[in-house]
């Protein structure tokens, strides 16, 4: 843990630049690069090299930096010029109140997908008990965020990305909910015997021709199966909605989030293999972000 007085002047050889030196030119060439933001992005890629918060940078601004740390902090601001995501360079992404480890495998939890667990806890929420499935778990941010949440809750984590899988299952491990936590790797609901109370999903639903048109940050670093929804994005809407009937007891409900302009077409086809519609989800940005359907 960071120390509580900034010294960061470890042991090592002292270079004769200062550490507010270091985050303004790595600021600006992050700016010139176009990076959307490039100040916050110096100060988290430098607080990570220093071992200290980056809320303390600042009060350390005046001191030097130590020479292998002006190395490390170089490394990491390449990478970012050259496009990787910060919490790809970090290996971890915070997710409701969480560290989530991530393997190159996953794609990086958004902040949307929150919503995803808040209103599933509307339902499941404070000791009740209830086996879910967590379809394309990913880092495993859905499932081992409900299970520390409601410790009655158990659940089945799929994927069919084994790095994905080794990801959840020490995110798992790290957040103490392992033991209700099973995890199998394969697609969607196949192999998976229910009957659960609900199933919940973020999955791939970006259309493939879209793909080529995503920034650079998620096209280069975010894995391809967790993004690519087939030639109209909505290949896993339908695999997951004919697979879940079998799975879900009677009124069983399936929590799914949705991408931009999907809204319509996902409740069409809700509608075609007869699901009952309990409620849709804008996100913060007033978008329409989730569908909650139930089985009939
Ligand atoms: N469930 C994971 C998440 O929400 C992974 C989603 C995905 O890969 N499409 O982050």
């Amino acid at each position: 843990m960071p120390s509580e007085h900034a010294g960061i002047s470890g042991e090592g050889r002292m270079t004769g630049v200062t550490v507010q030196e270091l985050l303004s030119g790595a600021g600006q060439r992050l700016a010139a690069a176009g990076i959307e933001t490039p100040a916050l992005d110096a100060r988290i890629l430098l607080a990570e090299v220093l071992s200290v918060e980056p809320g303390r940078l600042v009060s350390c601004g005046r001191e030097m930096a130590p020479h292998d740390a002006v190395e490390m902090f170089e490394a990491l601001v390449g990478r970012r010029l050259a496009g990787e995501p910060v919490h790809r360079i970090l290996g971890r992404r915070e997710f409701y109140g969480r560290t989530f480890l991530l393997t190159p495998e996953c794609l990086i939890p958004r902040p949307e997908t929150e919503l995803l667990v808040d209103r599933v806890l509307q339902d499941f929420g404070e000791g009740l008990p209830a086996r879910f499935v967590d379809v394309g778990c990913g880092s495993g941010v859905i499932c081992v965020s409900l299970l520390a949440e409601n410790p009655a809750l158990s659940a089945v984590a799929t994927d069919l990305a084994g790095g994905a899988l080794e990801a959840t299952g020490v995110n798992a491990q790290r957040h103490g909910v392992a033991d209700r936590l099973e995890m199998v790797r394969t697609s969607f609901l196949s192999d998976i015997e229910g009957p659960f109370a609900f199933i919940v999903s973020n999955p791939p639903y970006i259309a493939t021709g879209e793909m080529a048109g995503l920034s650079r940050e998620v096209r280069e670093h975010d894995p391809d199966l967790a993004l690519d929804g087939g030639p109209d994005g909505l290949e896993a809407y339908r695999a997951i909605l004919s697979q879940a009937h079998g799975r879900l007891r009677p009124a069983g409900r399936l929590y799914l989030e949705t991408g931009h302009g999907q809204h319509d077409a996902i409740m069409q086809l809700a509608k075609e293999l007869r699901w009952g519609i309990v409620s849709s989800h804008l996100d913060l940005s007033g978008r329409e972000r989730m569908v909650v359907l139930e089985k009939r």
